[in-house]
């Protein structure tokens, strides 16, 4: 029988995404140890190599194939847009790529950048964003510490990565356009053989269990008979809830699913409906 052939998946060896990917790969089960010194690592328990790569390469090898899969920014693949397959959003490194100019100075829309000179690390996107609005501006390409390109003179506004958006406050600049937004993605080489695709297909569905989970919430809550049609009504579930009797005549206990986003509005009629001794667990793996 053929052997099951090894996936080998690139991650950010160090910086903004690479605490989140290796947390996803270790909820998803996949154990490997790891030395400080070596860039590359196999799982004992799952046919995967990993390599500690710097993001910026990422998107590259896997379209050439030097490794099958990658974990990046989106904002990596808009810019360098490699012929890679995006597998699956990972909900996690959520940011935005926003245009910014310094807080004094008026900005009234895109066509206030025109003839303008723009600091960035990501000139593709920038340039197809002044093109998508009929605008021609100067791109500076810079590769780091790009917040203060306007400060020291070199250009009128930015385009750069923001998450909280404490960078460009602590820099005297002012989000005026988001560009895109991103987030960490699975990537892959869009021509693996049939063997490593059955083995990514195993991959993922162990990350979307993982990711399904962290949407929901468990609920174990009690609440009297009479109530039971309102609480039902409160609590989708996955199918329907599972109702069995309290040990004390005329109650019964509920368990269910609850969506993260819709979490305290049921609460609130689980309340109203009668429902006590509320208990909401975190899921680790949901399969459905
Ligand atoms: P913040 O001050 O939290 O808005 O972060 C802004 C700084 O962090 C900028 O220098 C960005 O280039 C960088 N940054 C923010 N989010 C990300 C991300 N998801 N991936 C890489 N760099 C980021």
């Amino acid at each position: 029988m053929a052997e099951t052939p090894r996936l080998r998946l690139g991650l950010q060896k160090k910086g903004r995404l690479s605490e989140d990917s290796e947390d996803l790969i270790k909820a998803c089960g996949i154990r490997y140890g790891r030395s400080a010194l070596r860039l590359t690592t196999s799982a004992y328990n799952f046919p995967l190599d990993l390599f500690f790569l710097r993001d910026d390469d990422i998107p590259r090898y896997v379209a050439d194939g030097t490794v099958d899969l990658g974990i990046v920014g989106e904002n990596l693949v808009a810019e360098e847009d490699p012929e890679v397959e995006v597998v699956e959003p990972l909900g996690f490194s959520k940011c935005r790529l926003s245009i910014a100019v310094p807080r004094d100075r008026p900005y009234n829309g895109p066509q206030d950048l025109a003839n303008k000179r723009i600091a960035t690390s990501y000139p593709t996107i920038v340039r197809k964003f002044l093109a998508a609005h009929g605008i021609s501006a100067r791109i500076h390409e810079i590769s780091g510490s790009v917040e203060i390109a306007p400060t020291i003179g070199l250009t009128d506004a930015i385009c750069d990565l923001v998450s909280t958006g404490s960078t460009l406050l602590g820099n005297g600049l002012r989000e005026v356009e988001v560009v895109m937004k991103s987030q960490a993605v699975l990537i892959a080489h869009p021509n693996l053989s049939a063997e490593k695709r059955q083995v990514l297909a195993d991959f993922r569905f162990r990350v979307q269990s993982v990711l399904t989970a962290k949407n929901y919430k468990y609920i174990m809550l009690n609440a009297p008979d009479s109530a039971l049609e309102e609480i039902l009504a409160c609590l989708p579930g996955l199918k329907r809830p599972t109702v069995v009797p309290l040990g004390e005549t005329g109650w019964c206990s509920f368990q269910s699913v609850v969506e993260e986003n819709d979490f305290w509005g049921v609460v609130e009629r689980l309340r109203t409906a009668g429902a006590t001794g509320i208990l909401v667990m975190p899921i680790e793996k949901m399969i459905a």
